[in-house]
């Protein structure tokens, strides 16, 4: 037997030996070749009343006995503790019952427990803690038990040893080990846990129940029945990670048995929800999609083709930072796209595979996974993993990309759904920015982009504005006399001739009714009163036809220019009242504010 100082020096400790983990606590178990589970058995030295914490199977109760001899004679012990009924840990009972030589031995579990273990028809009688206020005094300590139902077993419990502050935590906290270790080393140790308790705890929610009643006791070291000793400065991290893990594997495992890659798998899963939860920016999201893709494939980028609606489809890819709408689908897509599961299983008889091994070219491979919208049952999209070299066609393979296919699908899905959004919302803002009648823009647009030229000249005043307001004369009587069809003609007239004789810069409105605005920028301002003459003229020069031919139609414009800080409402309303000018003063022709003939004057 060895009695080493401190858990560290567990790790060197002969294990052909019990090993002393705590004060009066011995490792008695027996490391087994070949075998990542480990069952580990506990021995709590008491004199004539000592304790063995799950006694192990038939396999390895030999050794127990023999460690257990080196410490004390085995009829000293007088309670055998199963934290619950597994074989690996109560199949060495029928053993044990024929050598207790004692009366007053008892096996300690839980009544849900004794259903099942009573069926071995041992002769020692049990002890259940919830008769015994769970807890069980001892020579000089007095173990507690703590309830962990239904992880993985509804009667399953833990032991925690106060005096040592030792946690017996049966299959909590066990692992897969591929090398035996006694001791956990470092926090690495979690990835054993990891697929342990993925598989073998039913949810995160009833781990997390039982953590919750483990945390409540001030743990120095834990004694898992697999897997490693945790010392007590990874314990606290070894809770937080367990709190975090999604348990329950085996609903997403089928016939697959390779935990650990089921495990790296579910990982992935989790990792890609993760992503499309924490990022809106689809260029974000396929960043990390495809980092996690690399985890199980060789993937060089990802590329999705995903419709938009009938004649657009959306091509979002790196080469565009996954930006912009590629109407020219590549045939292999093509084919794919719309497919519903029947024809998309037709077209691959042959390959019995759920995804498509691609060549574009003769260097390139790539994988093409058709996504498929769950409420059309059509591929909508298509992602086309691009690779760096073959891979092989696998179970594994399949496996791996159908489970990718869903959150991929609802990532473009989502995708597309904000881009048809984007283009609705685009639809809408042209619709209403220009006037449906003449293609002017609109008062909507003055209050978004005037606004804008006016925050521009208020940061270098040299870049001026101004306003011509325009208003057709007596244009009720166009309406009255030729009628209402009659009046729009000459709308459109007036605003074409408005179009025709801008610059670019300027910016034309029609405000309602028959009144119109331009807004003109920079160097243009100078030339306001000559631009506005020459409209007013070219506009009574319009020739109409029949029933108007011969009638003339003329304009009255008011001007103003923009004074520094103005509000674009105070600058409107003074070009109104020099147009209102313009009509008492007899109408076809130009006016402007008193500010505005000062400012047009040459220097
Ligand atoms: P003034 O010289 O003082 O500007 O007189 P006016 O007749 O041109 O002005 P008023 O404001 O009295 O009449 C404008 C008319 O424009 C009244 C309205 O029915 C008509 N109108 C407004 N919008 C439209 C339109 O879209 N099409 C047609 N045909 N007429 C319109
Ligand atoms: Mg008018
Ligand atoms: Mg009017």
């Amino acid at each position: 037997m060895t009695a080493p100082c401190t858990i560290d020096d567990l790790e060197h400790a002969d294990i052909r030996h019990a090993i002393q983990v705590a004060d009066r606590i011995w490792w008695v178990g027996h490391y087994q070749e070949k075998d990542t589970f480990q069952c580990h058995v506990y021995l709590i030295e008491q004199g004539n009343q000592s304790v063995l914490l799950d006694p192990g199977s038939v396999l390895t109760f030999r050794h127990t006995l023999r460690k257990i001899e080196e410490i004390i004679p085995f009829s000293q012990i007088r309670y055998f503790i199963c934290h619950h009924q597994d074989p690996d840990i109560t199949g060495a009972l029928p053993l044990i019952d024929q050598i207790v030589g004692r009366d007053d031995a008892v096996l300690i579990t839980h009544w849900r427990t004794q259903m099942l273990i009573k069926h071995y028809g041992l002769r020692m009688p049990f002890w259940l803690v919830e008769e015994h206020a769970w807890k069980l005094p001892l020579e000089d300590r007095t173990l507690e038990f703590v309830f962990t139902p239904y992880a993985h077993f509804p009667g399953a419990i833990c032991t925690f040893d106060p005096v040592s502050r030792v946690l017996f935590s049966s299959d909590i906290f066990g692992g897969l080990t591929p090398e035996f270790s006694l001791v956990a080393q470092g926090e690495a140790y979690f990835e054993a846990m990891r697929p342990f308790h993925e598989h073998y705890m039913p949810s995160r929610d009833i781990l997390g129940y039982a953590l919750q009643a483990i945390e409540r006791c001030p743990i120095r070291i834990i004694a898992p029945q697999h897997g490693s000793i945790i010392p007590e400065k990874l314990v606290s991290f070894m809770i937080n990670k367990l709190k975090t893990l999604d348990c329950g594997l085996y609903l997403i495992a089928y016939g697959d048995t390779d935990i650990r890659r089921l495990s790296q798998l579910n990982q992935t899963l989790r990792d890609i929800t993760h992503t499309m939860l924490i990022y809106r920016d689809f260029h974000d999201i396929a960043d990390s999609l495809l980092a996690i893709t690399q985890r199980i494939l060789p993937a060089t980028s990802l590329e999705f083709y995903a419709r938009l609606d009938e004649q657009k489809v959306l091509h979002l890819s790196p080469e565009s930072r996954y930006r912009g709408i590629n109407t020219e689908t590549p045939a292999v897509v093509a084919r794919i796209l719309d497919l519903d599961h029947k024809q998309w299983s037709e077209l691959h008889v042959t390959g019995a595979t759920e995804f498509m091994l691609a060549s574009d070219s003769d260097d390139a491979l790539a994988l093409m996974l058709p996504l498929f919208s769950p409420a059309q049952g059509t591929a909508h999209a298509v992602a086309i993993i691009h690779l760096a070299e073959p891979v092989t066609s696998s179970d594994e393979l399949r496996q791996v990309i159908e489970q990718m296919s869903v959150p991929l699908q609802v990532a473009v899905e989502r995708e597309v759904i904000y881009r048809q959004l984007d283009m609705e919302r685009q639809r809408i803002y042209e619709r209403s920015i220009r006037d449906p009648l003449t293609g002017l823009f609109t008062r909507i647009y003055m209050q978004e982009v005037v606004q804008r030229l006016c925050d521009i000249q208020d940061r270098n005043p040299g870049n001026r504005v101004a306003v011509l307001m325009l208003d057709i004369d007596h244009f009720k009587s166009v309406n009255d006399t030729y009628g209402h069809n009659q009046g729009d003609v000459v709308l459109r007239r007036v605003a074409a001739e408005i179009l025709s004789s801008i610059r670019g810069s300027d910016i034309p409105m029609r405000l309602g009714g028959e009144e119109f605005a331009i807004f003109v920028v920079g160097d243009a301002v100078a030339q306001a009163t000559v631009f506005a003459e020459r409209l007013r003229t070219q506009v009574t020069a319009i020739r109409f036809e029949a029933p108007m031919t011969g009638r003339m139609i003329t304009v009255s414009i008011g001007i103003a220019i923009r004074q520094p800080q103005e509000t674009l409402l105070d600058l409107v309303q003074r070009a109104d009242t020099a147009l209102y000018e313009a009509k008492n003063g007899g109408r076809n022709r130009v006016c402007m504010t008193a500010e505005t003939v000062v400012q047009l004057q040459p220097a």
